[in-house]
């Protein structure tokens, strides 16, 4: 007897490796999935308990009052903002919309790794473009990728997990050579960290090119990726299929009220950022003084190429007696999340311990 048989796109996805939660040992240092380490404002958790409170409604499916928080923070109209369960989610969504197969979709590489996956179950293809030596995004030669099946072209800035943020000039003389046609979706999951004012940024972007999303989460500067909230911003008329496709009551209620309360804490907040960036800058001149080769981040993590070391590096990190875990891409090299102060502390000695 036959059984039911996927389609072949899912059977041969590669699988999300989450960073790495702990076991029964004792409790680690968790640098290993790029979260704040700061725990909810008391404000926020007000919010979450009251928006718990009617776990058996329905949550609002259109999210009205995310919607109008978010078009207010971000100063454009509510049509031009979709969110979703996460920034993951809505990144599944747009290409839902836009791709199907035969169609391409570009990314750089490596680059976050949920992009194959979501590629893979739109049905499209995924077209890998190498990151530059210093662990960049190659606009030219993802240009020069650029073919008539392409639909959609994504950029990770700064990218997860290597680091570098995009220049503004380059994404600009980028997008003079993309097609009108293509899809461009910056993903500024970690924009709020950066620091480099040469960095592209999609508040300056908003309403200058219509084919052109900013794809953006509450789980890193806003603590929240435990709530799930993401949003796209970009022209109304771009939205409409990716909000066609969004699965129904998916934020809920507690999760709409807890975005909503960490808005109003904007600068609470921004202020942990700040902390997180000053951190992350004494790791990286520390890491590069023990002698690692650190690329520069625009991120809340850095990235250690440790090639054929990274399974040794990552378990001996993982083998002290308070654990480090960090997420190893094995071959290539290792992710760490900046933590906070007595964290990091505990991962340059460590670091510096085991050697360059
Ligand atoms: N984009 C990038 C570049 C990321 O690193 C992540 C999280 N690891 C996401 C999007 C998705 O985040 P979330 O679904 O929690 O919003």
């Amino acid at each position: 007897m036959s059984l039911p048989t996927p389609r072949p796109q899912v059977a041969a996805l590669p699988a999300y490796v989450p960073g790495a939660r702990g076991g029964d040992g004792p409790a680690p240092i968790k640098l290993s999935s790029n979260e704040s380490p700061y725990g909810p404002l008391p404000s926020v958790v007000d919010a979450i308990a009251a928006g718990a409170a009617q776990p058996h409604r329905y949550p609002d499916m259109a999210a009205t009052a995310l919607h109008e928080a978010l078009a207010k923070a971000c100063g454009v109209q509510p049509d031009a903002v979709v969110a979703g369960a996460g920034s993951v989610a809505v990144l599944a969504h747009i290409l839902q919309a836009y791709t199907s197969g035969g169609d391409e979709v570009v990314f750089a590489w490596r680059s976050f790794e949920a992009y194959p996956i979501l590629t893979a179950i739109a049905g499209a293809s995924a077209v890998k473009v190498p990151l530059t030596a210093d662990a960049r995004h190659d606009l030219d030669a993802m240009a020069d990728a650029i073919t008539e099946r392409t639909k959609v072209v994504l950029v990770c800035s700064p990218n997860n997990p290597t680091g570098p943020s995009v220049g503004a000039a380059e994404f600009a003389a980028f997008m003079d050579r993309v097609p009108g046609n293509v899809l461009v979706v910056l993903d500024e999951a970690y924009g709020e960290y950066v620091r480099d004012p040469a960095s592209v940024s999609g508040d300056q972007l908003i309403g200058r090119y219509p084919n052109l999303l900013i794809l953006r989460t509450f789980s890193k500067a806003y603590g929240l990726a435990g709530m799930r909230v993401g949003y796209v911003l970009g022209p109304a008329e771009l939205l409409v299929p990716v909000r066609a496709v969004v699965t129904p009551f998916s934020i809920t209620e507690v999760a709409q009220t807890a975005a909503i309360a960490s808005l109003d804490a904007k600068d609470e907040l921004l202020q942990r950022v700040a902390v997180t960036v000053a951190e992350r800058d004494r790791v990286v001149d520390a890491l590069r003084a023990a002698g690692w080769d650190v690329p520069e981040t625009d991120g809340n993590f850095v990235w250690l190429p440790t090639g054929e070391r990274t399974a040794d590096v990552s378990a001996a990190l993982g083998a002290l007696p308070t654990p480090i875990l960090v997420r190893p891409f094995m071959g290539e090299g290792i992710r760490i999340t900046i933590g906070a102060p007595e964290e990091n502390d505990a991962l340059v000695a460590a670091l510096g311990e085991l050697g360059a």
